[in-house]
């Protein structure tokens, strides 16, 4: 703890637009995405809703998992590698609860959460989301 943002590293988990592939389930790009998730499950991911995520308060520690998580798809493809993306989570100047990325207003205050923001990879700038 002690960061002032809540960072969220976002990897791409599986991709789509394979699943209507005939005989994706037994061909060798299940298998290569199967490691892919084993390879981002042994570097500390955990699978979100949608993306294998990885949480942390440490900005150069967003950024280093951010470029593991790039090497690990570009085994498979840059376009993949690519979407690696970190967003800052909404917290609340005043009080400090955090909000989820949906909310505008602290749950527990009332006071307007700073605004969501990506955190650009290759420079660690904070770039907001409009
Ligand atoms: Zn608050």
């Amino acid at each position: 703890m002690g960061g002032e943002r809540r960072y969220w590293v976002n990897a791409p988990f599986d991709i789509p637009d394979l699943f209507d592939v005939e005989d994706f389930e037994d061909g060798a790009e299940r298998r290569g995405l199967k490691r892919i998730d084993a390879e981002l499950e042994r570097a500390g991911f955990f699978i979100g809703e949608t993306d294998w995520i990885y949480k942390t308060w440490d900005k150069e520690e967003a950024i280093e998992m951010a470029n593991i998580a790039r090497e690990i798809w570009s085994e498979w493809g840059d376009d993949q590698a690519d979407t690696v993306s970190i967003t800052a989570q909404p917290i609340c100047p005043k009080c400090g609860e955090l909000g989820r990325f949906s909310d505008e207003y602290c749950s527990a205050c009332g006071t307007k959460l700073l605004p969501k923001t990506y955190l650009d990879i290759d420079t660690g700038e904070l770039i907001t989301i409009e």
